[in-house]
């Protein structure tokens, strides 16, 4: 077995964060370094590392993901406009190997994205 991911750590509470939704499937938190006034990081508790190593099997998985996402970001008062943001992979800054969508809002965004 290899080691949890810090997001598995959070999930089974063995690490603390301000959980702003969880249900079976998903659970979603402040990140800990925010980079707008809503960032808040929603993740499948099953620990797929990256989007790219996600398996047809997880189809339906990943858009119940983006949905919550949607969905959050609405209930935090940014439904009108919000930007997500999955990295893949360490040379585009991914740090934390557990797939998760940044969900970022409350002030602009560039595009094309830095
Ligand atoms: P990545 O760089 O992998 O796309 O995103 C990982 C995110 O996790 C970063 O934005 C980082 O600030 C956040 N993060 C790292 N450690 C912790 C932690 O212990 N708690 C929380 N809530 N977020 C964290």
């Amino acid at each position: 077995m290899s080691e949890p991911t810090l997001f598995e750590r959070i999930i089974a509470r063995e690490i603390p964060a301000d959980i702003v939704y969880e249900d079976e499937r998903v659970i979603a938190f402040r990140d800990i370094n925010p980079q707008a006034p809503m960032h808040i990081l929603v993740c499948p508790k099953k620990p797929i590392p990256k989007v790219a190593d996600a398996a047809a099997a997880d189809d339906e998985l990943l858009g119940y993901v983006l949905r919550k996402a949607g969905e959050i970001a609405t209930a935090e008062g940014h439904g009108e406009g919000f930007r997500l943001v999955v990295n893949n992979g360490a040379p585009v800054g991914q740090t934390v190997f557990h797939i998760h969508v940044h969900v970022l809002g409350g002030r602009g965004f560039g595009w094309p994205p830095g």
